[in-house]
């Protein structure tokens, strides 16, 4: 059977990213609304990567097609790419699912291009009217909603990870294919020959479902220690601001917002940030957003759902020692 939704799924770090097993379990539970079709995943790495491939069938694909070679197992956008459009072709897949994330972003613009396809990027919602998807998503730096859909008879959308679902009851493993390339090794012009991967243990910001972000409000870097210990309490990941970034208290990789990464978890703390909008780019489709600012005027409270008017440096031990209680 033909694909109805070809996923593109990102295999990193020996696994495959939260945000393209939510495009899977996305997929499933949307084909049967749109007259079924199969739910094809491809896979595209190293031989690890095709080790993991079946496993997406717990997820609700039928299908998992693998590229997999050596000269494949970095990323390339202009490998990757040209590879899923090539796949998304022969398969007559009618929607490309990709996850938003660095990466995602990168080849879904250029599958469309490739496929002469109408894209959806960063989508936040999907409903199904009148028999084809459409999508909600944040513009204007979170300011609005577009409502789109998409005219093409091929359509590749990009998904906000941590915008919907992972699967609930986990199926068996999907059946396993090799993938026709459609181009080799002499067909591309950058070959990425290592990646040096900053060592850290902790959850990526955009893939987190809990974020304790830091602002100039915190006076320094030292204290972002009483943030690390919140967010060790309660099982979260470290965020910034562009000021505390640009001052050189945290590195560039923990900056949220506008020209930092954009997350969207089940829970945000605001911790000593004012909401400039910039920020907010980055935060506002959190699910529960909670701030805690000295001044009552602050913007962040006008998103935020929760809000607690005081001195972080008080505030921060007492909610740690109060969560500390709770868990026993
Ligand atoms: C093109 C462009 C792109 C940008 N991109 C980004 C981006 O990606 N991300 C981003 O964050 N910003 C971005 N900015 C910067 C943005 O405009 C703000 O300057 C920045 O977000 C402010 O950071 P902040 O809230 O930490 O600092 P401030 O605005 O200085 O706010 C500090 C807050 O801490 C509070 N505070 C102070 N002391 C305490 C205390 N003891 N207890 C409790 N609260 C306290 C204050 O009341 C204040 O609200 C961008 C700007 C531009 C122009």
């Amino acid at each position: 059977m033909a694909a109805k939704i070809l996923v593109v799924a990102e295999f990193r770090g020996g696994k495959f990213k939260k945000g393209s097993l939510e495009c899977v379990a996305e997929a499933a539970r949307r084909k049967g609304e749109l007259g079924g079709g199969d739910v094809v995943a491809l896979v595209i790495g190293g031989a690890d990567a095709k080790a993991a491939a079946a496993s997406l069938g717990k997820q609700g694909a039928d299908r998992v097609l693998a590229a997999s070679a050596d000269w494949l197992e970095h990323f390339n956008s202009d490998s990757y790419s040209k590879i899923a459009t090539n796949v998304a072709k022969a398969e007559s897949a009618e929607y490309v699912f990709v996850a938003a994330t660095l990466d995602g972003k990168d080849i879904a613009s250029r599958i469309a291009a490739g496929l002469d396809a109408g894209y959806a990027p960063d989508v936040t919602q999907l409903a199904v009217e009148g028999g084809t998807l459409t999508f909600v998503r944040p513009v204007y730096a979170g300011k609005a909603y577009a409502h789109v859909s998409l005219s093409t008879a091929t359509k590749v959308v990009s998904i906000r990870p941590n915008s919907v679902p992972t699967a609930e009851s986990e199926g068996g493993d999907a059946a396993v294919a090799d993938a026709d390339l459609g181009i080799s090794e002499g067909d591309i012009k950058s070959k990425v020959t290592s990646v040096e991967a900053k060592g850290t243990d902790k959850v990526d910001l955009t893939e987190a479902s809990v974020i304790v972000s830091g602002g100039r409000g915190l006076k320094g870097p030292e204290h972002f220690e009483l943030l690390e210990t919140f967010a060790d309490t309660i099982g979260a990941t470290v965020g910034a601001s562009r000021a505390v970034v640009d001052a050189g208290w945290r590195p560039h990789s923990d900056q949220v917002g506008q020209t930092g990464k954009t997350v969207s978890p089940n829970l945000y703390f605001a911790i000593g940030i004012s909401g400039a909008i910039q920020h907010l780019a980055g935060m506002s489709t959190s699910k529960t957003i909670v701030a805690v600012n000295k001044d009552a005027d602050a913007p962040i409270f006008k998103v935020a759902d929760y809000g607690i008017v005081g001195d972080l440096f008080e505030v921060m031990p007492r909610m740690t020692e109060e969560v500390k209680k709770l868990k026993g």
